[in-house]
């Protein structure tokens, strides 16, 4: 493999250089873009879709397809009005939103203080860095229970959080403006502490339905996919014949009127999740929940990017349906943030559907003869971020042997948007017939891509810019003895095989059951 340079980016420019390969490839676009754009709305373009539906496949077989316990369901997006209420979004989906008088920006309040406590940590993370690249046998843990410096730092976190949870479980927003004025934080646009009192902000979006005013009523665009399979538990559980424990897998689109979406394709108003809802016995949910956290954090791993880019960060603060709650958080070019909540939310919903319902969400348990309502953990991922999370950890500029710069898309093989390239080297002598012949070999299997415009070199790197892991040329050489020349994204090798082996060493590289394989 001959020598390549990774450029080193900044966090900042990794993140605008990626926004604009994105537009620039056909990944995403801004919604609307012609009438300059809607706010927090992204269309997703021709390699964009591809990439998004195999990662959307890759959960989908990973959840359905190997657990023959866990089925999935297409819900409506509309719901009756009263599953919000019943769910507990009409009275409780709120954010904290705090204005700067100066700036006049509108922020989250919890996620200033959120950040100010991650400022925090990172000054730890630090500390711990600077002491293991000093002593040959660094004892981490004793050193975090020791240091003079971060065991003030750590007291001052664990004082935020006492404060900041009670403020939360009291609904006390004098106090949350309060920590946000003793914090002495600033705004980042005027930099001053200017701040407006906190109010609380409902990010359900509402419509009408029903053509004459008189007969309309207020329905929501659903903020989450999960009460799509609340209120279809029975319908599954007696049509499946489904035994407890059981899941019910959902992808699907959620709205939300988000105060602050910034970040790109991070925080949107319209997303799209991936949820699973895990049914079981009362009592064993907290085991359950450790197993869906290790099942989730593996599946994350199976993707190959390095270990060090996910942590676990447990709620200091349960929604009101939970008894426990984590986030898999990715270091994204921003930071660490979520990419997936894992919720242990009880039987709350069941039970609040049973009431709003009136119509029983009761399990009958053959083994124990006993009636119960199930209690459920949940695996919330959303797509989008995982589609950032791939694309911030793929994209690299490389400065090659020859002086010569590439972009390229390192994203994994069975989940890149084209699988294969196939290239004539020249657009005569037949060779663009021959490389047709083995576009329509592969195409039932593979989408593949046929490009015969342009140099070999500049196809090569625009095929490298999109993420296409193998390139199959076709030359003169190909019409004599049957052979292409075939070239790995990754180390740029290339080597001639014979046609008839292109099937299978296709296969082999970037077929998703292997990649499945690997999970069991
Ligand atoms: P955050 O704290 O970032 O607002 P959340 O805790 O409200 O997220 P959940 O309600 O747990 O998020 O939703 C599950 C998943 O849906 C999140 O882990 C995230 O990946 C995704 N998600 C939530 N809100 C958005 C959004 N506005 N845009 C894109 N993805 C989102």
């Amino acid at each position: 493999m001959s020598t390549v340079t990774i450029k080193k980016l900044t966090g900042e420019e990794l993140f605008k250089n990626i926004i604009s390969h994105c537009k620039e490839y056909g990944f995403i676009f801004q919604s609307s873009e012609i009438y300059d754009g809607l706010s927090a709305a992204y269309d997703y373009g021709q390699q964009g879709a591809e990439l998004k539906k195999n990662l959307r496949d890759y959960w989908w077989k990973s959840m359905v397809q190997l657990h023959e316990n866990i089925v999935g369901i297409d819900a409506a997006i509309f719901m009756h009005p009263t599953t919000w209420k019943a769910s507990g979004h009409v009275d409780a989906f709120n954010d904290p939103l705090i204005d700067n008088k100066d700036s006049k920006k509108r922020y989250r309040a919890d996620v200033l203080i959120e950040e100010y406590i991650s400022k925090i940590e990172a000054k730890i993370r630090k500390e711990v860095d600077k002491a293991s690249a000093r002593f040959e046998n660094f004892d981490e843990t004793m050193f975090l229970s020791t240091n003079p410096r971060v065991l003030e730092n750590q007291k001052k976190i664990d004082e935020i959080n006492v404060r900041f949870k009670s403020a939360l479980e009291e609904n006390n927003l004098e106090e949350v403006k309060q920590i946000i004025i003793d914090l002495e934080i600033t705004c980042p646009v005027s930099g001053t502490r200017n701040w407006t009192d906190v109010r609380q902000f409902n990010l359900m979006f509402s419509t009408q339905v029903g053509s004459v005013s008189e007969d309309s009523s207020t329905i929501y665009l659903r903020p989450e996919t999960a009460q799509g399979i609340f209120v279809n538990f029975l319908n599954v559980q007696k049509t499946g014949r489904m035994k407890i424990p059981f899941g019910i897998a959902q992808t699907g689109k959620a709205f939300r009127n988000e105060i602050v979406a910034r970040q790109f394709i991070f925080r949107m108003r319209e997303f799209e999740q991936m949820e699973m809802q895990y049914f079981v016995k009362p009592g064993t949910e907290l085991e359950w929940y450790e197993k869906w956290k290790q099942t989730r954090i593996n599946w994350h791993r199976s993707l190959g990017f390095p270990d060090n880019k996910y942590r676990f960060h447990d709620h200091i603060k349960l929604a009101h349906y939970a008894n426990a709650a984590c986030d898999i958080e990715f270091e994204f070019p921003f930071g660490f943030k979520e990419l997936e909540g894992i919720h242990s939310r009880t039987d709350f919903d069941l039970k609040s559907h049973e009431v709003f319902s009136g119509k029983k969400q009761q399990y009958f348990d053959p083994e124990d003869n006993e009636n119960y309502i199930p209690y459920v953990v949940e695996t919330s991922i959303g797509l989008d971020r995982l589609f950032l999370a791939t694309l911030s950890q793929a994209y690299a500029e490389e400065i090659l042997e020859d002086g010569s710069s590439r972009v390229v898309l390192r994203i994994p093989p069975f989940l890149a948007p084209y699988k294969v390239a196939v290239l004539p080297l020249l657009k005569k002598d037949g060779l663009p017939e021959k490389a047709r012949e083995i576009l329509d070999r592969l195409k039932f299997d593979h989408l593949c891509i046929y490009e015969e415009k342009d140099s070999i070199g500049k196809r090569y790197r625009r095929m490298d810019a999109i993420g296409t892991p193998l390139c199959i040329t076709i030359d003169h050489q190909t019409l004599e003895d049957n052979m292409v020349t075939i070239r790995d994204r990754d180390t740029m090798l290339q080597e001639r095989i014979s046609i008839e082996q292109l099937s299978a060493m296709v296969n082999d590289k970037v077929s998703l059951h292997n990649q499945l394989m690997k999970l069991c």
